[in-house]
């Protein structure tokens, strides 16, 4: 029996700049996307729950829409959270 590749079993990923969205909190609205499990290489803390996102979990990047005053962009004010704790965010 012939070996065939399996490339044709991978999964295809998506470009992570079209998973982005906005959602609106009540302290404002934020750009939040999803980082696909595998692709941090290291530690975040999650200001929901204070605790580690372990470098390769799946999780949020999330960050204001309007950047606050002073700051040069937004991306300064980015955000790792757990799913579940941004989901609990009111
Ligand atoms: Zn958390």
């Amino acid at each position: 029996m012939a070996r065939r590749p399996s490339k044709h079993l991978r999964p295809a990923r998506p470009l992570s700049t079209s998973l982005s969205r906005a959602e609106a909190k009540r302290d404002g609205e934020w750009v939040v996307q999803p980082l696909v499990g595998g692709r941090s290489v290291k530690d975040y803390h999650c200001p929901g729950c204070n605790k580690t996102i372990p470098a390769g979990a799946a999780h949020l990047v999330v960050w204001p829409r309007t950047p606050h005053v002073g700051a040069s962009s937004a991306v300064d004010d980015r955000r790792h959270w757990h799913s579940t704790c941004w989901n609990r965010r009111g």
